[in-house]
């Protein structure tokens, strides 16, 4: 079918679009979604660093009751040995007053004996000087050599002698206790300054082991003071989850309300836009007739013809020879997925829509070149098309296009090599990690 009509079609076309919402907005709302998509997908990932957050913060509050786990039984460990400690003081200190009061008894026991010496003593010398004033003399041998008669003598003698041994066996014997119980003192006096030393030991140790117990609870009480802060760290975390929960729901939410919109929109595009073909391909036949009956075989048409246009919903986008297909190939040496399929052939070659449809963006890119975007709308399916390295387009956004009708020419615009038409198809809408693409060949018989 000839498409030479396709420049006043559009025209009108774009024209009588104007009452519908504007393309130019459809098309922000295309990217708005892309926005939304890439808004949500930002909280995503933000939540989940989040969330690695709250369980490292989980995990560092499991470690600080570890550690006060560990303190409590050091704690009970070190009260056990103070309770200990202490027995043993009050034992010493018992032991220590014990032996003080045997002390004090052996004193005293000592304190009367050398009374009791003192007093023999005493005793002895009284007798002395009564044996000397009854003799005259000071010693007993004057008491002896006094004597009147041998019997006498012999009298004085045994006095004398019983006396002086009896009283010199006292104060012996009472000299020896003495020094007996000055001995025992001694050894008493030991054993309390040992009782009194191994008391001071032990009240060093309760000393250590109080300021032990105390570094233990004060570490205890700054693990609780960590663990605290770490808590109320965690509940901020939680909460700055929760709201990106939330904002991941209402941004899902909004999501699928633009994708409703943009789908209801397209739907009343492609009702009006079946309007406008009825009424353009009745005054199309209208024309041609007149053309007809006016010239007769006056051509006008391209320099180069346009492919030829298949039934159905598909037609191919250019006439030429296909030089890469979709899928894996190597280009400059490397190896990269082929979105497209590439058509190349020589001279001025028209480019066509591959199917009817919408421009959604007719522009220049430093990779794609001279590019235009068709929408579709295909049996309830959305499809988008991507002619790319046009040397110039014909068609601008907005503008409704008829399968076949030309929209460009082919060229070597943007990242190519060579004149070619670098042609995409999609399920669904462009996106730059080209995710929807499909091979056109499944559609389009090239
Ligand atoms: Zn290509």
């Amino acid at each position: 079918m000839n498409k030479k009509y396709f420049i006043s079609l559009s025209i009108a076309a774009a024209l009588t679009i104007g009452s519908l919402p504007t393309l130019a907005t459809t098309a922000s709302a295309n990217s708005s979604v892309e926005d939304l998509k890439k808004q949500q997908d930002d909280v995503s990932s933000k939540k989940e660093e989040i969330n690695g957050k709250i369980s490292e913060k989980n995990s560092q509050i499991d470690q600080t009751i570890n550690k006060q786990k560990d303190l409590e039984s050091q704690i009970a460990e070190i009260s056990t040995k103070l309770k200990d400690t202490e027995t043993k003081i009050a034992e010493k200190t018992k032991e220590i007053d014990e032996t003080t009061a045997k002390i004090n008894k052996l004193k005293a026991d000592i304190e009367e004996l050398k009374k009791k010496i003192e007093e023999r003593n005493e005793l002895l010398k009284e007798r002395a000087r009564a044996i000397q004033e009854k003799g005259g003399s000071a010693n007993y041998l004057d008491v002896l050599l006094g004597a009147e008669s041998f019997g006498d003598f012999i009298n004085r003698v045994t006095a004398v002698n019983t006396i002086v041994s009896a009283d010199k066996k006292i104060m012996d014997e009472q000299k020896r206790d003495q020094e007996e119980l000055e001995k025992k003192q001694a050894e008493v006096e030991k054993e309390l300054a040992d009782l009194e030393s191994s008391k001071a030991n032990l009240e060093s140790l309760k000393k250590d082991l109080d300021s032990q117990k105390a570094k233990k609870a004060e570490l205890f009480k700054q693990l609780e003071a960590q663990q605290a802060t770490l808590k109320v760290e965690k509940a901020d975390l939680e909460k700055e989850s929760d709201e990106l929960s939330k904002m991941e729901h209402q941004l899902e939410g909004e999501i699928q309300a633009e994708q409703a919109r943009l789908a209801e929109l397209a739907r009343q595009r492609e009702i009006e836009r079946k309007r406008q073909a009825e009424a353009e391909a009745a005054k199309r036949a209208a024309a041609q007739q007149q053309a007809t009956a006016s010239s007769s075989g006056g051509s006008s048409s391209a320099a180069a013809p346009s492919a030829p246009v298949s039934a159905g919903a598909w037609t191919a986008p250019a006439r030429g020879t296909i030089t890469t297909n979709f899928g894996w190939d190597v280009l400059n040496g490397e190896r990269r997925f082929h979105y497209g399929t590439d058509i190349a052939a020589r001279g001025s070659v028209p480019i066509s829509a591959a199917a009817d449809g919408y421009v959604i963006k007719s522009h220049y890119s430093s990779s794609y070149g001279n590019v235009v975007y068709i929408t579709h709308s295909i049996n309830g399916q959305m499809y988008t098309t991507v002619y790319a390295h046009m040397s110039s387009s014909l068609v601008s956004t907005g503008q409704a296009v008829n399968k076949g009708d030309q929209i460009g020419y082919m060229g070597n615009t943007g990242f190519s090599f060579g004149q070619h038409l670098h042609f995409e198809l999609y399920r669904g809408s462009w996106s730059a990690s080209h995710s929807n693409a499909v091979n056109p060949r499944q559609y389009i018989n090239f």
